[in-house]
């Protein structure tokens, strides 16, 4: 079975910063990219707040996140993960090219926009259906179109149409807006703006190309049909995480509200070695700038995780006996007392570890305090003590 040090799911701003940042301190990583590397900024026309870049494409600025992780030489695959399984201590990345196990894994596999569900939504998706004002605006110019949401990105997003609109309505299921009050004050007083509160669509018709709406209020129950050539369906995104269903189901891998992922701030999910940066995780701004930023630390602590619990694992769990001395780097005593012990010819073979560093490691351990020695028989803690010079590990 193929087997590497970091496999990164996704290759949007997460995961290809994750592969700058994993390559550059040596590890061999491969990078799983089911469409286009870039992700969803592929999708957008101009993006204005990615530090740097004053102004680009999406796609621009994708190409150029792609460009700049090449350098580095991850391996890029195209291959859409299926499922994550853990088997005898293994992490297996389950793909349609195959299975590899991988030491760590980061998922950033990003988020999608909700569906409306309604007949006709998947019909029409590109013929007049759309989930993205900044792409398709420009194809509706003079013409009527209709907005479905309540939240800050539907009632933005209609504002931003009205620049090519003649007409837009914003349909909304309750009789109040979910966006914050400046969103809210600049779309109501758009004279291009009207809003259809209390209502749902119930099905979007046309026949090549979208061409009304059957609306029914929920409150009154009254059907009527809007005639518009567009739709715009702005009611929230959810994390692009089908595969890992199993994981979520079994409690293993744990959820916040809305099915985002819980990390904490090295983020490190609930199951160990796997990690997960952007936008799929619970957290406040989804955007390029904070995906590239979890995407940093992401690769940081998995390097961290797998030097050590690979290495050390390799060192402390495996052999038949070991003896070890857990110290902490940012003690000067303790660094001098490692230091004794490395020099001396009757314990060179004990081996020692930053504690502080390898924190995981000292608590799979129970080390509780440092410095500690202990004696390790097969990963079995047989014996432990506090220890103040070289010589004391004689009572070991
Ligand atoms: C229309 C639009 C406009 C936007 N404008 C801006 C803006 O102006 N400024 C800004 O900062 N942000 C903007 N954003 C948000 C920004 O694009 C996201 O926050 C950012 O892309 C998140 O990055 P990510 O790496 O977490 O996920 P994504 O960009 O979603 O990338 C995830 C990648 O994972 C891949 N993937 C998913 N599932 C699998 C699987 N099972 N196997 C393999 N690969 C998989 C996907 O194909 C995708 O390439 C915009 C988003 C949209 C949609």
């Amino acid at each position: 079975m193929e087997k590497r040090e970091l496999v990164i799911i996704g290759a949007g701003p997460a995961g290809l910063t994750a592969a700058i940042y994993g390559r550059r301190s040596g590890l061999d990583v491969l990078l799983l990219e089911k469409g286009l590397p870039g992700g969803q900024i592929n999708t957008t026309d101009e993006i204005e707040n990615w530090p740097g870049v004053k102004h680009a494409s999406g796609q621009e600025l994708a190409d150029m996140f792609r460009e700049h992780a090449e350098k580095f030489n991850p391996e890029f695959r195209e291959a859409e993960v299926e499922g994550i399984e853990f088997k005898d201590g293994k992490k297996l990345v389950l793909t349609d090219k195959g299975i590899v196990e991988a030491q760590a894994i980061i998922l950033a596999t990003g988020a999608s926009f909700k569906k409306q569900g309604c007949p006709g939504e998947a019909e029409f998706t590109g013929r007049g259906v759309s989930y993205c004002a900044v792409c398709d605006a420009a194809f509706f110019e003079e013409q009527e179109v209709a907005v479905i949401g309540g939240g800050n990105t539907a009632v933005e997003e209609a504002v931003y149409l009205t620049q090519f609109a003649s007409k837009v309505y914003i349909i909304h299921r309750r009789d109040s807006f979910r966006a914050d009050r400046i969103a809210v004050e600049r779309a109501l007083s758009n004279p291009k703006i009207s809003v259809i509160w209390d209502s749902v669509v119930e099905e979007i018709r046309g026949t090549d190309m979208v061409e009304s709406l059957a609306l029914k209020n929920v409150k009154t129950g009254e059907k009527t049909v809007l005639p518009v050539s567009g739709v715009f369906v702005f009611i929230g995104n959810e994390p692009n995480i089908g595969f890992l269903k199993p994981l979520i189901d079994s409690g293993l891998l744990k959820t916040a509200r809305g099915g985002w992922l819980r990390v904490n701030e090295r983020m490190e999910t609930s199951i160990e070695g796997l990690f997960a940066a952007g936008d799929l995780i619970d957290k406040y701004l989804r955007q390029v700038v904070t995906a590239a930023g979890d995407g940093a630390t992401a690769a940081m602590a998995a390097y961290a995780y797998i030097s050590e619990q690979v290495h050390l694992e390799g060192k402390l769990l495996d052999p038949e006996e070991v003896t070890a001395v857990f110290f902490s780097s940012v003690d000067e005593a303790q660094v001098r007392l490692a230091a004794e012990i490395e020099a001396s010819p009757e314990w060179n073979r004990v081996v020692l570890v930053d504690g502080y560093k390898n924190s995981r490691m000292a608590e799979k351990l129970q080390v509780q305090s440092l410095p500690s020695a202990l004696k390790i028989q097969k990963g079995e803690v047989l014996k432990r003590i506090q220890i103040r010079s070289a010589e004391e590990l004689k009572g070991l």
